[in-house]
């Protein structure tokens, strides 16, 4: 063979190429981290053991139990011994230290390094742990069945277990926590749980058109725009979570809020709290960075300062903000005076006098603020042109508001009367909100009079027969005594009674003394 045709082939490296550690189980991605509706923890872990085709029992007690130290207890098939009893697993996706140790396994289980942005850890030294999280499970079914219609992953955002979150943010209606089939509330996560399924029935929990129970309906519009504030502010506090450079700092936020306090209040903060609406007390151990605040308080803090939950515990941006320079935010929201005080032309005038005159018929009879803001004037103007056509819209309204207080209280009084055992009119008033008896005695004279003698009745009656019963206990004793050679002396009586302190009424004396006599004692 010539020496030309000879190829020289580069040689194989058989050294062996470092492979990566495997992870025990899928390394399942999470959904929606860095998005309002980032999955939660308890979620995930039902998921994953979906994926790998077993329960949430069999996936807790064959490989999370181990790693969170509850091997040996797990004898039985109860995942209580890991996961806790009831409420305690809400606190998987919370700030405290059983979230950590969930975190903890589930890491090591899927090699993930991103589980923490699945539960509030993050915000641990600025939201306290207290009313955090919400006991049961809940759910938006809109949502389950439009991730199930669209063939998207049904998963548990991490925003339905917060306590506050009460409405989906995409779709404005309130969270559910009762099943639509077997009208069961459910733990956060349990043996059998399966995303988007009943824990006790097993059926779908997605909007099945007709079946959807409403544990809560958010009547007026004003309350719904206020859940969806607090849910968009939570959702945009978890979605920034994977971003913060360094984790929210209580002396920051504590600082921020006496600064505000110190440059808007004069450092007074009986004043804030008047104008706010909070707890002088709390706000003073949030001035010391003594407590971390509680998510409900921060909230209402916010919406006072109206900036975002965000902006609060991790900006400074109250120190710069306009608010600095104006007393208060609250002083600057009344409304001007929607018409002229001074001048009312003519025409306007017959129109509004004859209105006014068709007002003194209605019924109910509206008050003068009503009518006013029918008309959109200002009561003054409207009194200040209609002097007495206003005075006897304000004497009707002020009867009628009379006698439809009567009207409420009158079957409350005859309930009563069928109460048991008697109420005193005492309590009845203060249930009505009264402090004493003369407005049901001036107006309700022979209601309140049956109802007090019912009650004295009741009293007296049964102050009788626990008389009864006590003398007949001290004779009992006492015969007990005399029989077993003993003299039923007070000192031995007392011993054996019920209640040794009734020895000290007369009446006890007396029946004593009477037995002692009739037993043959000096
Ligand atoms: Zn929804
Ligand atoms: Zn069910």
């Amino acid at each position: 063979m010539l020496k030309e045709t000879l190829k020289l082939y580069p040689s194989w490296d058989i050294e062996k190429t470092a492979i990566p550690q495997r992870s025990r189980l899928y390394h399942l991605e999470p959904i929606g981290i860095g998005t309002p509706y980032v999955e939660s923890l308890t979620g995930y872990v039902q998921r994953l053991a979906h994926e790998h085709c077993v329960t949430v029992r069999r996936l807790t007690i064959t490989e999370i139990a181990p790693l969170m130290g509850k091997e040996a207890k797990l004898q039985d098939e109860s995942i209580s011994k890991v996961f806790g009893t009831g409420r305690d697993r809400t606190a998987f996706n919370g700030t405290g230290f059983m979230a950590t140790n969930l975190v903890g396994a589930m890491s090591a289980l899927t090699r993930r390094l991103d589980l923490h942005y699945l539960t509030l850890l993050p915000w641990a030294q600025v939201i306290s742990k207290r009313g955090l999280l919400r006991r049961h499970r809940a759910w938006c079914p809109k949502c389950y069945q439009e991730w199930h219609d669209n063939h998207t992953s049904v998963y548990e955002p991490l925003l339905w277990s917060i306590n506050t979150a009460q409405v989906c943010p995409y779709h404005h209606q309130p969270l559910q926590e009762q099943c639509p089939h077997c009208h069961q509330q459910q733990l956060t996560i349990s043996g059998d749980s399966r995303t988007g399924h009943c824990n006790k029935c097993g059926k779908w929990l997605g909007n099945n058109r007709h079946k959807t129970v409403f544990t809560s309906l958010i009547k007026s519009e004003a309350e719904r725009n206020r859940q969806l504030n607090i849910v968009n502010n939570l959702g945009e506090l978890v979605a920034v979570t994977p971003t913060l450079n360094s984790p929210p700092n209580l002396q920051k936020v504590s600082n921020t809020i006496s600064s505000y306090i110190l440059q808007v209040f004069k450092s007074s903060i009986p004043a804030f709290s008047r104008q706010s609406g909070m707890n002088k007390a709390t706000i003073g151990l949030w001035c010391k960075g003594k407590v971390i605040p509680q998510i409900d308080n921060l909230l209402v803090l916010t919406h006072y300062l109206e900036i975002s939950l965000l902006d609060l515990l991790t900006t400074d941006l109250l120190l710069t903000d306009s608010k600095n320079s104006s007393l208060s935010p609250k002083l600057n929201v009344v409304k001007q005076p929607r018409k002229s005080y001074k001048h009312l032309d003519l025409e306007r005038k017959q129109v509004l006098n004859v209105v006014l005159t068709e007002v003194l018929k209605e019924y109910p009879a509206p008050s003068l603020e009503y009518v006013a803001l029918r008309l959109r004037y200002r009561p003054l103007v409207l009194q200040y042109h209609f002097p007495s056509l206003c005075e006897s819209i304000k004497i009707r309204h002020a009867e009628y508001r009379k006698v439809s207080k009567q009207q409420k209280i009158q079957p409350i009084l005859e309930a009563a009367l069928k109460e048991f055992p008697p109420p005193s009119l005492l309590s009845i008033n203060r249930r009505l909100g009264y402090k004493n008896n003369s407005y049901l005695y001036r107006y309700f004279s022979e209601l309140s009079r049956e109802i007090s003698k019912r009650y004295k009745e009741y009293q007296k009656a049964s102050g009788q027969e626990k008389r009864e019963r006590i003398c007949q206990e001290i004779i009992d004793i006492a015969q007990l005594l005399h029989e077993t050679g003993h003299k039923p002396t007070q000192a031995r009586v007392t011993q054996l009674l019920t209640k040794p302190g009734v020895m000290l009424s007369w009446y006890a004396k007396k029946t004593l003394r009477d037995v002692q006599n009739s037993l043959g004692y000096e």
